[in-house]
């Protein structure tokens, strides 16, 4: 347990915590929405600080993040608790029921990560934003190690609190659920412009890559993914998208995604951004040059990496991301 390092006192031993933009009002012995932050005599508490749901080691590609460091192995934990409650959550089992945890302070994570060879730590599975104060230290020490962190998020963060904690990660995937503010209310228990803030933010500062999970009848409309694909192009057309296949979870039991819906999406993504991928299907998920063509990254253990100081070495042109 940590005392968490946003929030304000309020009269009667209330607080209001300020760590996303649900900014909580939580009374005495209550706690947030997230369920990971508990108000006790008037002070904020991060119950789940260095508490882990789980610890594996996953490829780079399963994150997913495709432009950075291909082929690497990434030591990924996560927390239990998140600040949404969508109704497909393909982690509920961690995320909104009781998991037990086991206690892995930052230290003891920097011994994880080198004991295993990884040269890579991501926050991932569940929601790092609610995890914040291990996340901040963590990053800090492991970047004294030389290991690089990723995060796996929502985006659902406050600026203060993402400001504070960018410089010290190096790659976030954001999942960007919808372009509908309605979706985001009913279906997930958040807000879409939040999101959108900070994927305007993070875009400059580190690597970043966007998922969008594709949920039948609900957010996989021909206007909804234009007006998704026109915000993120806008931003950079450089930064890679993935459109995931929905399955039936937790509480939502529409179809699966149909292979038409993921193909309409490539299609209407290609024509504005460099870097589309599929993902949960098997697809294709070579890097080629956007301008050229040419081969440049191909999937495999080790994999095939062609670009020379992130140029494409047939045409030049500049590919996002780090390979090397
Ligand atoms: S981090 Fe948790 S407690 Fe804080 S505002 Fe968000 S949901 Fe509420």
């Amino acid at each position: 347990m940590r005392t968490a390092r946003y929030y304000e006192k309020l009269p009667d031993n209330d607080v209001r915590c300020l760590l996303c933009p649900h900014d909580c009002l939580i009374s005495d012995n209550q706690f947030g929405i997230c369920g990971a932050r508990q108000n006790i005599d008037g002070t904020l508490y991060s119950k789940n600080y260095a508490q882990t749901v789980t610890v594996s080691i996953d490829p780079m590609e399963k994150k997913p993040l495709y432009h950075f460091y291909p082929g690497e192995s990434v030591l990924s934990i996560g927390c239990n608790s998140c600040n949404f409650s969508c109704d497909f959550c393909q982690n509920y089992s961690i995320s909104q029921l009781q998991a037990s945890t086991r206690e892995l302070s930052p230290g003891a994570l920097v011994e994880v990560a080198e004991k295993h060879l990884c040269k890579f730590v991501a926050f991932t599975y569940t929601e790092p934003i609610t995890w914040f104060e291990y996340v901040l230290e963590s990053s800090k020490l492991l970047k004294e190690y030389k290991i690089k962190t990723v995060m796996v998020t929502n985006g659902f963060i406050n600026p203060e609190p993402l400001n504070e904690l960018l410089p010290y990660i190096d790659a976030m995937n954001i999942d960007l659920k919808s372009m509908e503010n309605n979706f985001y209310k009913k279906i997930c228990k958040g807000k879409l412009q939040p999101v959108l803030d900070t994927i305007k933010t993070v875009a400059g500062k580190c690597h970043l890559e966007i998922t969008n999970l594709l949920v039948t009848g609900e957010n996989d409309s021909e206007s909804n993914i234009k007006e998704l694909v026109n915000f993120i192009a806008e931003i950079n057309p450089d930064i890679p998208m993935h459109f995931s296949k929905y399955f039936p979870q937790y509480k939502m039991h529409n179809p699966p995604t149909s292979e038409s819906v993921l193909k309409m999406a490539k299609e209407i993504a290609k024509k504005k951004l460099h870097y589309v991928y599929l993902g949960n299907v098997l697809a294709d998920t070579r890097i080629y040059c956007p301008d050229c063509n040419k081969l440049l990254v191909k999937r495999g253990f080790p994999p095939k990496i062609y670009i020379k100081d992130n140029k494409c070495p047939e045409c030049d042109f500049e590919i996002y991301g780090e390979f090397e």
